[in-house]
């Protein structure tokens, strides 16, 4: 625990280190609650380093023993505190360090550093947590190849399991211990380290790469869950495959493992040829996991694997360059998932994701640039800015370069920078570098200035010159920090959509627009299209290519126009989503007012349109028959924000399909109806989606004939996703039948914690007065724990970030319940709890009354003794004025 006020780390201050680690054997003895962690450690001055001290970094750790070349150091020549080894002096040349420490991963409640989870000792070192093992270097900057030496009881830990190939085992004589020696000839910082030790059950399957070498691949699960284990390695093979084709990245080890942990403060590690996950992205069975589970598995199975080259091969210089493998690896992810499923789909579920979570973030006290420059607790920057917005940069390279010369500026950064620590610099240079296009210093505002830039179009068209002209501005609002913002490179997919539907051919002040994108560099700029024979309209930003707001005002005709014929995918779903929206926004208003509301034949004639069309793949039509997102319509409108009434407005909108549509959504849900056993490829699984969305908007209507249906699905279900999804309809209607499927599910699933973790977050989003007493009650539930993770995150994180209206309750009881979990939960899992507190994010945007509840409650959590860094870092940063 930390009271004092948190120091801030700064980019600018980054000194590469004065000693560097070349060596590491490390040797640990497993016990409950004493494990001895014997180092050996390679040091050597750094070239161009001072000589200095030696200062190594720990966090809690105690010291029993420590010698230099050999010898053990006189008491007096060290100091050894719980976060720090000084030794004032070493020699000016390559020297051997001893450190002997005793860590108790039973007591480690905080699942970072050497911990249990359950029997399981497992390790999580990702950002800093290595040095809770050991006192050490510990930043990613000082790369080591390690020699890990495990020993434990057999009986207690049959499997022991470190980064890299198997060099040795066997029994410890006389003893009923045993032993494995993992060797990684792979230099890699600390926070890849990992070392698992337990009874585990493993499956096993081979994979032989581009060039002929035999993998071996092995998923380690608790005994009894060998068969939830297939897709996972099926996923695995498909991203190792993959790999090969799309970035020419071979697996380089002989074998590569898995291991499924039930506590884990993340989704997944990607530890070095010993990946960690949380073990709901690993397990997976017809009737255990539904579609989003298995989506989820084959995402961070394949993200976690793509790390191998983006991660560990190439690691980052400093924490500050965290984009650089992680928005690069979500960018890896997503057009694995792209190419797998449906580069439309795929493309539209991200925009949602990022649209209701980074684009919130980026809009209120907590918005930072995709590379942060200062921090005072690292862990709070695993965001959707680094990741999500940091894989939407790297998309922009793609686009302005084509994807032949980002293949290539991608072969050069593997190939200039393999085994290095590298920052964002080095990775742009070489596109740079192929392209001879200059990146410096425009287009490096993505990763420096915070804040989604507002682009407004005015278009107009000039019948008698036969010219469109767009003319463009952006602005890139204030956010923390940074009051002034300078322009930015915004490339945005374009085409002019004729009246038959087909683009019209594109010249752009004088010359072919190259791949349909024009690049907005300026604060106000104009584009001229010539030739232009009849009235188009202007399909823009198509794809998302750039991550912008967008303001361009077309005529409700128009967007149906586009929404029925665009050629970009993404922009028919955004044209109907902006004819959503807009009548949202006004329906918010009235509601507020008293005002009657308004509807809109237009979009529901679209909604009937895509509803009606047999060519398009039901999870497009299932997407765009979904609203915008509660979090989105209050992020557009932007502040005063009355989260009941956006509820109010959003329900009427569905409500208003189901009836409009009824007749056509009853006959699309028989239609989507699969015979035969379940499968979770794409296509099967977009049919379920689009079944499921009928069922909930027909049940929307509250006639007892929908909910008999829903009632009726639930109970019949041979599948998870079918029997989730009618449950998730009936938690919306307060009837007999939702008190019946809920009581029933608890009853079928009671041992199975990941699935009763569903029925916690349902019960916890339903949105409705009673929700926080039953979500007190739950807490005190058998099935629930506050040392899991997973638990927490299903219970309170579902009702603090997916239940609007509950959480943002006008007597304020929401914020004071999330307050209490927080303040409860900190001492144990700080890094949990910081998390749970970016629920009150938005908390200025809100209309007065909640907003005086929301800081009250705020300034009493910065007020508490005893915060952590993590919860005083987000609460302070919450409270600021920007
Ligand atoms: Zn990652």
């Amino acid at each position: 625990m930390r009271t004092e006020e948190p120091r801030s780390v700064r980019l600018a201050d980054y000194r590469p280190p004065d000693w560097l680690i070349e060596r590491v054997d490390l040797d640990v003895s497993l016990h409950p609650t004493a494990s001895t962690v014997r180092a050996t450690l390679k040091i050597k001055p750094n070239a161009g380093g001072t000589p200095a001290p030696l200062v190594l970094d720990g966090d809690d750790l105690k010291l029993s023993a420590l010698a230099l070349d050999g010898k053990p150091l006189a008491a007096g020549s060290y100091v050894a505190a719980p976060d720090r080894l000084t030794i004032a002096q070493v020699p000016n040349r390559p020297f051997t360090l001893e450190i002997e420490t005793i860590v108790d991963p039973t007591a480690n409640t905080q699942l970072m550093g050497l911990y249990r989870a359950g029997a399981t000792y497992c390790t999580q070192c990702e950002a800093e947590g290595f040095r809770r093992i050991t006192y050490f270097l510990d930043r990613p900057d000082v790369m080591a190849v390690y020699t890990t030496r495990i020993e434990a009881d057999k009986a207690e830990a049959p499997v022991l399991l470190s980064n890299g190939n198997l060099v040795a085992s066997g029994d410890v004589p006389d003893t009923s211990r045993h032993f494995a020696v993992w060797h990684d000839p792979f230099p890699k910082p600390s926070y890849l380290f990992a070392l698992v030790g337990g009874n585990l059950a493993c499956v096993e399957d081979a994979f032989t790469t581009m060039s002929g070498r035999k993998v071996k691949l092995a998923i380690y699960v608790e005994p009894g869950k060998e068969d939830r284990v297939p897709y996972a390695m099926d996923s695995l093979k498909r991203a190792m495959r993959w790999d090969e084709t799309a970035f020419g990245r071979e697996y380089d080890l002989d074998i590569f493992m898995i291991v499924a942990v039930s506590a884990f403060n993340m989704g997944a590690m990607e530890n070095k040829g010993l990946n960690i996950f949380n073990d709901k992205y690993v397990l997976a069975s017809p009737t255990t996991a539904t579609d989003t589970d298995y989506a989820g598995i084959e995402a961070v199975i394949a993200h976690e694997y793509f790390h191998n080259w983006t991660g560990d091969r190439i690691t980052c210089r400093d924490w500050f360059q965290l984009c650089l493998k992680e928005g690069l690896t979500v960018f890896r992810d997503q057009e694995f998932t792209a190419d797998q499923r449906s580069r439309a789909v795929e493309r539209i579920s991200d925009v949602r994701s990022l649209r209701s979570h980074q684009f919130v973030e980026d809009a209120g006290p907590l918005a930072h640039p995709v590379r942060p420059e200062v921090y005072r607790e690292i862990n709070n920057f695993y965001t959707s800015t680094v990741y999500e917005k940091g894989s939407e940069v790297v998309r922009m390279i793609r686009t302005l370069l084509g994807p032949a010369l980002f293949r290539q500026g991608m072969d050069l950064y593997f190939a200039r920078h393999d085994g290095q620590a590298a920052t964002v610099e080095q990775f742009v240079q070489c596109f740079a570098d192929v392209s001879r296009r200059d990146f410096f210093p425009q287009f490096m505002r993505w990763y420096s200035q915070a804040g989604t830039p507002d682009v407004k179009i005015a278009p107009h068209y000039d019948a008698r010159a036969k010219t469109f002209t767009l003319d463009i501005t952006q602005t890139i609002p204030a956010t923390p920090g940074q009051p002034d913002k300078e322009p930015m490179v915004i490339p945005l997919m374009f085409g002019l959509v004729g009246a038959n539907g087909a683009d019209l051919p594109l010249v752009a002040n004088g010359r072919p627009l190259e791949r349909g994108v024009i690049e907005v560099t300026r604060p106000h700029q104009r584009f001229v299209f010539a030739d232009i024979a009849e009235r188009p309209v202007p399909s823009v930003n198509r794809g998302f290519s750039a991550p912008v707001k967008l303001s361009l005002p077309l005529e409700p005709d128009d967007l149906r126009f586009l929404a029925a014929h665009d050629a970009d995918s993404f922009n028919r779903w955004q044209a109907v989503q902006t004819l959503a929206m807009s009548l949202l926004k006004s329906n918010v208003a009235a509601l507020r007012a008293g005002a009657p509301l308004r509807e809109d034949d237009g979009l529901m004639a679209a909604l009937g349109a895509v509803l009606g069309d047999a060519t398009l793949e039901p999870a497009f039509i299932a997407l765009t028959l979904a609203p915008p997102s509660e979090a989105d319509i209050a992020r557009e409108l932007g502040g005063d924000v009355d989260p009941d009434a956006v509820f109010a407005a959003r329900r009427r909108l569905r409500a208003a399909i189901g009836t409009r549509h009824g007749a056509a959504l009853a006959e699309t849900y028989r239609r989507m109806i699969t015979p035969g056993p379940y499968r979770p490829d794409a296509q099967s699984a977009g049919r379920r989606t689009l079944k499921n969305i009928c069922l909930d908007l027909l049940a929307t209507t509250e006639t007892s004939e929908s909910i008999v249906r829903a009632f009726a699905q639930y109970q019949s279900a041979d599948n998870m996703t079918d029997r989730m999804a009618a449950l998730d309809t009936l938690a919306q209607h307060d009837r007999p039948e939702r008190a019946a499927a809920l009581a029933d599910f608890y009853q079928r699933y009671a041992g199975d914690p990941l699935i009763i973790d569903k029925w916690l977050a349902l019960q916890a989003a339903i949105p409705e007065p009673a929700t926080l007493d039953r979500v007190r009650d739950l807490t005190r539930h058998p099935a629930f724990s506050m040392a899991n993770p997973n638990r927490i995150r299903a219970l309170i994180g579902s009702f603090a970030q997916a239940n609007h209206t509950q959480f943002n309750r006008a007597d304020g009881a929401g914020y004071a319940f999330v307050a209490d979990v927080v303040l409860a939960l900190d001492p144990k899992n700080p890094q949990v709890a910081a998390r749970l507190m970016g629920a009150f994010r938005s908390w200025r945007a809100l209309e007065a009354k909640r907003r005086a509840q929301a800081e009250a409650v705020l300034r009493r959590v910065a007020a508490a003794p005893a915060l952590s860094r993590d919860v005083h870092d987000i609460v302070a940063r919450t409270l600021a004025e920007s």
